[in-house]
């Protein structure tokens, strides 16, 4: 059996080790649980040993994992899981397709994946909805991260480097209702660290240059680094790492 909260200590050892490396302040990294394919007992877990930081792949899982949280807060399960305040973050960290937009941003607070303006046009219509409805405050802009292809592998989502500092000036000088927060990026799919370092090097710089935009002083998100490559995507500047497998182990599903 996996245990989770044992691998989240070795996590966050190991996240203590890269910040100290890299002569960043302890504890300026975030751990965000990619909890694709996990049961609800293994966020649980991750709850109980004090995570509240969730991303999901798939919106349908995003779903129904919100709700499990909810029962297990009314059944009294997250209780006898040793979990007293269910009160977390949910992130979209996968692609989205714009027929499930609506479910994604009812259910998670932040959109990571965003790399094309007719997407984040279509966020801001349904942030606009959103208020209308009542479900947001009047005027209130919806949270995403901007995700760069640092790698340049085909089967990678994400804009590239070259065109992501004019998508963010388009959407920030005409989407009121987006709030861009920073950059999201998968490294480099190789055992090769100088290409690896690349993706989270391209990624930083392009951060730099955001942040230079009217208006983006305040995007200071990377969220960059896996369970192989977080030490280095740390010492390249990440401020939020997405882990699945050093915590939960091997997915049965890919
Ligand atoms: C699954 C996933 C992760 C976590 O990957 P691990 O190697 O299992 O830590 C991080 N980011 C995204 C976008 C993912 O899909």
């Amino acid at each position: 059996m996996v245990d989770i909260a044992h691998n989240i200590a070795l996590v966050r050892g190991r996240m203590a080790a890269a910040e100290q490396r890299a002569g960043r302040r302890a504890g300026s990294v975030k751990l965000m649980l990619a909890a694709k394919y996990q049961p609800v007992e293994n966020l649980l877990a991750a709850f109980a040993a004090g995570e509240r930081l969730l991303g999901h792949n798939m919106i349908q899982q995003l779903e129904a994992a919100e709700e499990a949280l909810n029962a297990a807060g009314a059944d009294g399960s997250a209780l006898r899981a040793g979990v007293t305040n269910l009160t977390h973050t949910t992130t979209v960290i996968g692609h989205v397709q714009s027929n499930k937009l609506s479910h994604a941003m009812h259910y998670a607070q932040r959109i990571d994946t965003v790399d094309t303006f007719k997407t984040a046009q279509q966020i801001a219509r349904r942030q606009q909805a959103r208020i209308d409805a009542g479900e947001a405050k009047i005027g209130e802009a919806y949270p995403i991260l901007l995700q760069v292809n640092s790698s340049g592998a085909p089967t990678q989502f994400g804009c590239e480097p070259a065109d992501l500092i004019e998508l963010a000036t388009h959407i920030s000088e005409t989407l009121p209702l987006v709030s861009i927060r920073g950059l999201m990026t998968i490294g480099a799919n190789t055992p090769d660290t100088t290409a690896v370092i690349r993706s989270f090097s391209i990624t930083r710089d392009l951060g730099s240059q955001l942040r230079a935009i009217p208006g983006l002083a305040d995007a200071t998100e990377l969220s960059m680094g896996m369970t192989n490559d977080m030490e280095l995507a740390i010492e390249q500047g990440s401020t939020e790492i997405r882990i699945g497998t050093a915590i939960f182990g091997p997915r049965a599903q890919k």
